[in-house]
């Protein structure tokens, strides 16, 4: 067992509960919080954080989890990473904040060369930052809307893309994210995506793509496609990978259409599918990418990376913000990076994907509630439906979920049916925990999926 060192104190790298889950520090802090909190903001665990390293999370009454959620894929360089816990403390001491469009500094202009440079093409770059992945969505599409003089935006089924106005209207899903909020930003047009699980069987990505672009073409017209927005593998929408050959055909559409491909990779992005950008496993090379989560191991810093010509399409002072890019946010973010680099957490997010996919097929086998394992690298799901057909099965989905809770390992949901369980643990998780966490999930499946 190691121990990571976090300050004055250590975390132990298990599995340990302690009290009841939630404990009583957690019970009296869910009852200030019901007083104090709006109750229109939900949290998945029962429990209150006071600590987390590595693949670890403790809570206020000394309870260990271990974290297959890295905080909705942030945390994927690991909780409290040394390298970065250093230079956020550097950079503190040195200035918090001055605002880029007032004082520019360095720290800004280093995330962009990186950005630059690792995204998919090596064509000529340029870079800005914000605060959000919804914030760098919707700058994305006020890019590709001056670069083209066009106003409409593609968007697919099940899409996540954020909650602010615009990106309410480009994602797909009503509750809980749109009920009640609109309306919603216009110019928006949503057609099929590729869902190899729920497409007719034996529908190739280049046949999805044809569905799609047939719509783009009828009830929109090439020529008034600003850009096609679309995240390589879904998100929130359940980890929907789609068919091989979809993502290439859609660029390719683009190209012949001249709309901007925008590829938004704010959850899948930073090695968190086995490669720093999941456009990268289809060869795919975006025009606009938009970046945020696990770019800066928990500090909220987001990006707009893109071809030279289209971002600098836009009239100086038209891209920004108060706090988009902070000092403080870009040094956690290249010591991220240089960790990535230095550890190979690509290499990492694989080796996760080989210890878990086994397992999670075998669970497949065995229950015969999981219609569908999916995803890439350290961004894996499952999605439970009755066994025999291919009806979801939120309320299982649920129970397996918080019956890992309780048993101390953090699992989240998604899905635009609510039946998918998603995995993203942080990638320097080690292969003991993740074993140990699977083994949970498995007595989890075992105790709530037998009465199906
Ligand atoms: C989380 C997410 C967003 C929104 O990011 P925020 O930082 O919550 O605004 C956008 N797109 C995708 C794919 C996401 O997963």
């Amino acid at each position: 067992m190691t121990d990571l060192l976090t300050g004055p104190r250590t975390v132990a790298q298990e599995r340990r509960l302690v009290t009841e889950v939630p404990g009583p520090r957690s019970r009296e802090l869910a009852a200030r919080r019901a007083a104090a909190v709006t109750s229109a903001v939900g949290s998945v665990l029962p429990v209150y954080v006071e600590r987390a390293a590595g693949g670890v999370v403790v809570d206020v009454d000394g309870n260990s989890f271990l974290d297959l959620g890295s905080g909705i894929a942030v945390t994927s360089v690991g909780h409290a990473a040394p390298e970065v816990v250093a230079a956020v403390q550097a950079q503190v001491a040195a200035f918090t904040h001055t605002c880029f469009m007032v004082g520019p500094y360095e720290g800004y202009v280093a995330v962009a060369e990186e950005l630059d440079r690792l995204t998919p093409g090596d064509h000529e770059k340029r870079t800005a930052l914000f605060n959000s992945g919804a914030e760098a969505v919707e700058n994305a599409v006020k890019v590709a809307r001056v670069a083209t003089g066009r106003s409409a935006v593609v968007v697919f089924d099940h899409a996540y893309h954020g909650r602010t106005n615009l990106t309410m209207a480009l994602t797909a899903k009503n509750k809980p994210y749109k009920h009640g909020f609109g309306p919603f930003a216009g110019e928006v047009y949503r057609v099929p995506m590729s869902y190899p699980y729920r497409d007719e069987p034996g529908m190739t990505g280049e046949q999805a793509a044809a569905r799609a672009i047939s719509l783009i073409e009828t009830q929109i017209g090439a020529e008034n496609v600003a850009a096609v927005l679309i995240e390589p593998v879904q998100g929130e929408g359940g980890f929907v990978v789609p068919a091989p050959g979809f993502l290439p055909a859609l660029t390719e559409w683009c190209r012949r259409s001249g709309a901007v491909f925008i590829a938004d990779e704010v959850q899948t992005g930073f090695c968190r599918t086995g490669a720093w950008f999941a456009a990268e496993h289809e060869q795919v090379v975006p025009d606009l990418v938009a970046t945020a989560k696990g770019i800066a191991g928990g500090l909220p810093l987001a990006g707009l990376t893109g071809r030279a010509e289209l971002m600098d399409a836009v009239h100086t002072g038209g891209l920004g913000g108060t706090y988009g890019g902070n000092p403080v946010a870009c040094a956690a973010a290249l010591a991220t990076i240089r960790t990535m680099r230095d550890q190979d957490l690509n290499g990492a997010a694989r080796a996760i994907e080989a210890t878990m996919l086994p397992r999670l097929r075998a669970l497949q086998e065995r229950t015969g509630v999981v219609g569908d394992v999916r995803g890439r690298g350290a961004m894996l799901a499952v999605e439970l439906v009755r066994p025999g057909t291919n009806e979801p099965d939120a309320a299982l989905t649920n129970a397996v979920s918080r019956a890992c809770h309780a048993e101390g390992v953090i699992t989240l949901t998604a899905g635009t049916f609510g039946n998918v369980l998603r995995f993203l643990p942080p990638l320097v998780i080690g292969q003991d925990l993740l074993t140990e966490a699977l083994d949970v999930l498995d007595a989890a499946f075992d105790a709530h999926a037998a009465a199906r």
